[in-house]
């Protein structure tokens, strides 16, 4: 019956196959449209998103606040480059500043740039503040670690798919075990610059740290003289129910890195925010991006910084955070082996006596639902944060029978 339709779904996905680098490996499915929290495929069939782009569609699709502050934007300034002001940048950089509780902001646009402005920053500042000899600062980073796909970024990844045959890799980079504390305070000395890691680990399967990891990380860091930089670009901005994922242990990081949700869903918008003790170690010409801080991009962020502003979308990230753990619990022993929670995020361990990641994945989108595996037996689960509990509900049903 739905041939002609079907046809164009399978038409479309051979011309991205023939024409698009095979640098991912998508599931089978191809959104025309999308709101709030349905996508619907171009044969018209409706999706529930628990993927989110990752985290960048934390407020839904079209947020009609958010498209409202695209819209009006797009119709007046779009571009200027950092060559000159405009009149977004500095209503969004105060305003974020503002939500960090920090001085000051440096806007770039992807996450990975986010990252890479972080190890300038801490670079900059081990040398001229800290007064570490000369290219010899070093970055502490964890194992399992995910924060991007640049040169330097892949050369201290440990994912061997990340990592292998893009060398020679940037030097500058100590691993330790992701979670313990004692390793970081054993790997310092008086070369490093940073500790940079995830307060919770996305790619890696939603892994949550000890409790307790981050505030003696921030002890061991101030006690040391070593900067603290939380690359929160998925952890963060409402996700695990607080703002930032270091607030459940009632951490302030030194640098914190954002991105994916902060573009409201439309755009590529980053940022690294500090001190001015930090971040002022930049001087003009050092760093910077043509679209960085662009006043599209800042209108955007400013409409995304005034909603997390109130509040309710952590406190609706918590409460229905609490929902779906519960929901995945029951599942425990039913085909998943274990699963981990924060806030409205979630990694899922598959059974692998009922398949692995990519096929539960599979089965789900069969029945509606749009998940993405990672590292082989773990789904992510990270829906926008304005679903309903019904929805929840319904999705964990779907999931319940793709397991059986
Ligand atoms: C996605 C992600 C990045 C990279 O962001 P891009 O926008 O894809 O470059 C960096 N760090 C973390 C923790 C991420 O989840």
């Amino acid at each position: 019956m739905s041939t002609a339709v079907d046809d164009l779904g399978a038409q479309l996905i051979a011309a991205e196959n023939a024409h698009v680098a095979h640098n991912y490996h998508p599931l089978p499915v191809v959104a025309a449209r999308a709101e709030g929290v349905w996508v619907t495929d171009v044969e018209g069939k409706r999706y529930l998103d628990l993927l989110s782009a990752y985290s960048a569609l934390n407020f839904g699709h079209g947020h009609p606040a958010i498209l409202a502050a695209a819209r009006e934007q797009l119709e007046r300034l779009t571009l200027t480059s950092r060559a000159f002001h405009n009149d977004k940048l500095g209503p969004f950089a105060t305003a974020l500043a503002q939500l960090c509780g920090k001085d000051l902001v440096l806007p770039m646009n992807t996450g990975a740039e986010a990252v890479e402005t972080g190890i300038k920053v801490a670079r900059a500042w081990g040398y001229r503040s800290k007064g570490i000899a000369p290219d010899a600062a070093t970055i502490i980073v964890a194992n399992g670690n995910f924060h991007g796909r640049t040169t330097t970024i892949v050369g201290f990844s440990d994912d061997p798919t990340a990592h292998d045959d893009f060398g020679p890799y940037a030097p500058g980079f100590v691993h330790v075990p992701y979670g313990d504390a004692d390793a970081i305070a054993a790997a310092i000395d008086e070369n490093t610059a940073a500790v940079l890691i995830e307060p919770i680990q996305g790619e890696a399967g939603v892994v949550i740290p000890p409790e307790g990891f981050l505030r003696r990380v921030r002890e061991i860091c101030s006690a040391n003289n070593v900067l603290f930089i939380a690359d929160e670009i998925q952890s963060g901005l409402g996700r695990v129910g607080e703002t930032f994922a270091c607030d459940r242990e009632g951490v302030v990081p030194d640098v914190y890195l954002l991105g994916k949700a902060l573009g409201g869903g439309i755009l590529p918008l980053s940022a690294v925010v500090a001190n001015a003790d930090v971040l002022g170690v930049i001087r003009p010409g050092e760093h910077g991006s043509t679209f960085g801080g662009n006043p599209l991009a800042s209108a955007v962020g400013l409409r995304v910084v005034e909603m997390l502003a109130s509040g309710e979308f952590q406190t609706r990230a918590k409460a229905l955070g609490e929902h779906l753990a519960h929901g995945l619990e029951s599942l425990v022993g039913h085909g998943v082996t274990a699963v981990r929670v924060a806030g409205l995020w979630a990694g899922v361990d598959i059974d692998p006596a009922v398949g692995t990641g990519r096929e539960i994945a599979e089965k789900l989108l069969s029945r509606g639902v749009l998940v993405k595996d990672t590292h082989g037996q773990t789904i992510r689960i990270a829906p926008p944060l304005t679903i309903r509990a019904t929805e929840i509900d319904w999705a964990i049903e779907q999931l319940r029978h793709a397991l059986s």
